[in-house]
């Protein structure tokens, strides 16, 4: 009841304060007048998510957030920049943790990989199908993004202004200065590590991650314990400031949209919608494909599959992390699909970490996205480095909430895209972020249940096989009803 009063007086008192600040007259005359409005705003927005949305999720404070700042976007103009800062503080927190946390995630994730020595085979094909799942996704976004050119109606004027904005950021894709694909690719090799950090070049640092990774799993486990759990605690320290950071979102994506909306328009604001709804349905692509590959190698029946995986779907949506939802999808393959113990322990959570199919097409569409609302032309060879660039990313991408947007940075660097541009899409990033994770689950399983039936692991469901006992049948026989 109380704090039912609470909301009440919240929601109120927010009101009251957007009110006042309308009252002083829009367009307001004086610049300080302006201020004032801008904090009364604001004040509105911290009083509703201290109060009336305190008990909500950050991924509807970040929609209230999306939703105030673009009233005030539209209400205040131009002059709802002044509040950019608040916007920009947070891009920088997040830029913060990107290479340590890259450089650690990565270097852990394939130091484990080293146990696929034992699993030869079977490491392989997990990785040829995470590969291929890869390209695909990518190639998808990327062709989407390209036909149906969701950044693409912005009015030339308000490019022009955006281009002015960032110019030192915008390259003019094709001009002589940027280098061929050989020379990008030899590039990857750090001659300098150092070099590799001071400027941020980060298929340097990837490379570097993932070769170290490689060698320490060769080595003796015993000597290289100290480094890999050094690298888990700077992992573990990012992924929580991440955490802290993102809650700090509602407020930053309130400023951000508000500065974008102002300044460019509602223009902005229908080129997101068309974004989301080309994410949406690239996603929904792949979400159809996977059990149809899944019957295709497997005859494992196809509705089948979406009702044995559903659950791990609906813990994805709601955690938006395909490391939470681990658990549940190994008793989804397990118990649902008949994936066997062995193969659901290896390729889950393998999965989990390094195969984020969703992310990676996710990342493709909106690399094109923020191009195309600057105005930028990408050519064939940068459309190849973004394949190259969001698969490594993508690996890279932990399976935790919004680090595909993290690692987003990664492709939008390599291409020579804004990185401001993030701010456009984070408004709608968790539930993105949501959809996403769900294809990312939905992978995973994807890959452990065709691998199971190609290694004869895949078993009747209720028929559990007794450790020793001969490989039950793999997938469905003539005559077995599944
Ligand atoms: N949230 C995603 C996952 O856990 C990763 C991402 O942000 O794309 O699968």
């Amino acid at each position: 009841m109380r704090s039912g009063m609470g909301r009440l007086a919240g929601g109120l008192g927010s009101v009251v304060l957007c009110g006042a600040a309308l009252a002083l007259g829009r367009p307001a005359e004086s610049a300080v007048t302006k201020l004032i409005q801008i904090a009364l705003f604001a004040a509105a927005v911290i009083l509703l998510g201290l109060t009336t949305l305190r008990r909500t999720g950050v991924a509807n404070k970040i929609f209230a957030g999306l939703v105030l700042g673009a009233a005030v976007g539209l209400a205040f103009g131009p002059d709802a920049a002044l509040i950019k800062p608040l916007g920009t503080a947070f891009i920088r927190l997040i830029k913060m943790v990107v290479i340590p946390l890259i450089f650690a995630s990565l270097l852990v994730g394939v130091a484990s990989l080293g146990d696929m020595r034992k699993l030869g085979r079977i490491g392989g094909k997990t990785l040829a199908f995470f590969l291929a799942y890869y390209v695909t996704a990518v190639a998808l976004g990327l062709f989407l993004a390209n036909v149906l050119k969701p950044g693409e109606n912005i009015p030339e004027s308000v490019q022009a202004e955006l281009k002015a904005n960032y110019s030192e950021d915008v390259r003019t894709l094709g001009a002589g200065e940027r280098p061929g694909v050989i020379e990008m690719l030899v590039d990857i090799i750090p001659d300098n590590p150092g070099d590799a950090f001071v400027k941020a070049n980060m298929l340097q640092i990837i490379f570097l991650a993932m070769f170290m990774g490689v060698v320490i799993s060769f080595l003796d486990r015993d000597k290289m314990k100290p480094v890999l759990s050094f690298f888990e605690a700077i992992n573990d320290i990012m992924i929580r400031i991440v955490e802290i950071v993102i809650r700090l979102a509602p407020y930053a994506v309130f400023a951000l949209i508000a500065a974008v909306v102002g300044t460019f328009g509602a223009d902005i604001l229908m080129s997101l919608l068309r974004y989301c709804a080309v994410v949406i349905s690239g996603l929904l692509v792949l979400a159809v494909s996977y059990p149809g590959v899944v019957s295709v190698f497997t005859r494992f029946p196809y509705l089948r599959f979406w009702r044995g995986i559903s659950k791990a779907q609906l813990i994805a949506f709601s955690t938006s992390s395909s490391s939470a939802t681990l658990p549940v999808s190994m008793e989804c393959a397990e118990e649902n699909l008949g994936v066997s113990r062995q193969i659901a322990s290896f390729i889950l959570p393998l999965g989990a970490t390094v195969n984020m199919n969703g992310t990676a097409l996710y990342q493709g569409v909106t690399a094109v996205f923020i191009a195309q609302v600057y105005g930028m032309n990408l050519g064939i060879s940068d459309q190849l480095v973004i394949v190259l660039t969001a698969t490594l990313a993508s690996i890279g991408t932990a399976g935790a909430p919004a680090m595909g947007v993290l690692m987003l940075i990664i492709v939008l660097k390599q291409v020579g895209i804004p990185l401001e541009g993030i701010a456009l899409i984070l408004g709608v990033e968790r539930i993105m972020d949501m959809a996403r994770t769900v294809i990312n689950v939905t992978g995973d399983i994807a890959a452990a249940t065709v691998i199971a039936h190609s290694e004869g692991e895949l078993h009747s469901v209720g028929k559990p096989v007794a450790p020793g006992a001969p490989e039950s049948p793999a997938g469905p026989q003539p005559g077995q009803p599944w």
